[in-house]
């Protein structure tokens, strides 16, 4: 704790003062070869997040029936319509997270994706954290050789600046959107800090002062006397980050001016869990890619199905509603929201498809709840030391610079390991459940 504490593995605690951010006392075993192939895929991940983003027909036709309901989104989707070609330069910062499951055969592992981020994915900062407090811990030991080295800030500061750059005016900054009150700042810190190293000036506003303050000038976004060149956003991803008039104002100010914004509305809403499922079938995946990158993106594809699409169940088809309420502890039920907390499981999520009509099943997908093998972890959480069976999700980080169909930049630039308690279902470090940890090449 005192190592975390000195190399910047922390967060604001409930009361204001810095504490440790959870870790693991060891890193993930991961077969290189399985690691190697998750990094692969990160470049495709961002070029078909980047399609489905340019489609914005494609967006509305598929997030229409949840929209219907949905104020938050439809308004996401006008934005992302009024907004089209305000900048033609498109930054992604994404990440693509998976657990691993027993493949077919011994020691084989199969990557299945939760979900791919594109707005405010975090924990790049403190990843390489967790990843340097477990190489002090092997050091000396025969396992200091295995560890893999992880500095995700480095890439993602590379991007960010590349994207600067090509602006072509270095007074101009990198503004940083948070949200008030967010514990998680050294993370974010980390990234400002590797930016202001390179020279690129940071400013960090919420989106009601954006709205609020900022203005547009000559297509410029200009707060505070500065005139923006790339909005990052570490905020609005949730409807409880626009409770202001003011903060809509900012979200469409940085949409409508020339600032690159990291995402798009587009961008984000290409990340919607509505539209991870319909990519799950092969005939809309295959309209975004070829088919040898199909092949390896749908091979991480778990079940994702429309609440009313029949699905093939022992005792014959079902609609996956209703295998659902039939098998609660196969499904996860999923609504179009982003940060943690949002998924329905078991009684939840049987009371609500319960209760509910098709109109209303339209605002969710179903998941296969995906079953990673539990280890033994030792995991330390605002102090305390708590040992038991554990899962890890891993998340790849990936950049993307492109100018329509030309990539400036795209590439995988680092990971992120959170382990949480078997039995816990959620596994977000900001929520509480996830454990900071790093991976390491197994040893057979
Ligand atoms: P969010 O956008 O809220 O982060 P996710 O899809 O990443 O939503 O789900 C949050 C967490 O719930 C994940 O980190 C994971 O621990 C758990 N989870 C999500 N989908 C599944 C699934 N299909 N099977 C098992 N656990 C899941
Ligand atoms: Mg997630």
């Amino acid at each position: 704790m005192d190592w975390a504490l000195s190399h910047g593995l922390v967060k604001l605690g409930a009361n204001g003062g810095v504490i440790h951010a959870p870790f693991t006392l060891e890193p993930f075993p991961i077969d290189p070869a399985v690691c190697g192939r998750l990094a692969a895929l990160t470049p495709l991940y961002n070029r078909l997040a980047r399609r489905v983003a340019e489609s914005l027909d494609f967006l509305s036709e598929t997030l229409g029936p949840a929209a219907r309901d949905d104020p938050f989104l439809r308004r996401l989707l006008e934005l992302a319509r009024a907004s089209a070609g305000a900048q033609p330069l498109q930054l992604a910062i994404n990440r693509s997270d998976y657990f691993l499951v027993a493949g077919e055969g011994p020691g084989v592992w199969r990557a299945l994706q939760v979900e791919l981020n594109t707005i405010a994915a975090s924990y790049a900062g403190l990843a390489s954290r967790a990843q340097a407090l477990h190489g002090y811990l092997a050091a000396g030991t025969p396992e200091a050789g295995r560890l893999l080295a992880n500095d995700p800030i480095a890439g993602l500061a590379e991007a960010l600046a590349a994207a600067w750059k090509r602006l072509g005016d270095p007074r101009r900054v990198c503004l940083f959107v948070l949200q008030p009150g967010e514990r998680n700042v050294f993370d974010q810190r980390l990234l400002e800090f590797a930016l202001r190293e390179r020279g690129i000036g940071v400013v960090r506003h919420s989106l009601e002062e954006v709205g609020g303050q900022g203005s547009i000038r000559e297509g410029k976004l200009a707060i505070g006397g500065h005139a923006v060149a790339v909005a990052y956003l570490r905020a609005g991803y949730g409807p409880g980050d626009y409770s202001s008039p003011d903060a809509w104002r900012g979200r469409e100010l940085i949409e409508r001016s020339d600032a690159v914004a990291v995402p798009t509305a587009a961008a984000q809403l290409a990340g919607s869990k509505k539209i991870q499922q319909v990519l799950s079938r092969e005939e809309v995946l295959g309209r975004f890619c070829e088919a040898d990158e199909a092949r390896a993106l749908s091979g991480t594809f778990a079940g994702l199905y429309d609440p009313e699409e029949p699905v093939a169940m022992a005792e014959g088809a079902l609609p996956a509603w209703r295998a659902a309420l039939e098998f609660p502890q196969r499904f996860v039920l999923k609504p179009q929201r982003e940060g943690g907390g949002n998924n329905l499981f078991d009684e939840e999520m049987t009371a609500l498809l319960r209760t509910s009509d098709a109109a209303e099943r339209a605002a969710y997908i179903l998941m296969e709840r995906i079953a990673p093998a539990p280890r033994r972890s030792l995991m330390v959480s605002e102090g305390a030391l708590r040992d038991g069976d554990s899962v890890s999700e891993i998340g790849r980080f990936g950049v993307l610079l492109a100018d329509g169909e030309t990539e400036h930049l795209n590439r995988d630039v680092g990971y992120l390991v959170r382990t949480k308690a078997a039995d816990s279902r959620e596994g977000g470090v900001s929520a509480g459940f996830g454990h900071l940890s790093s991976l390491i090449e197994s040893a057979e």
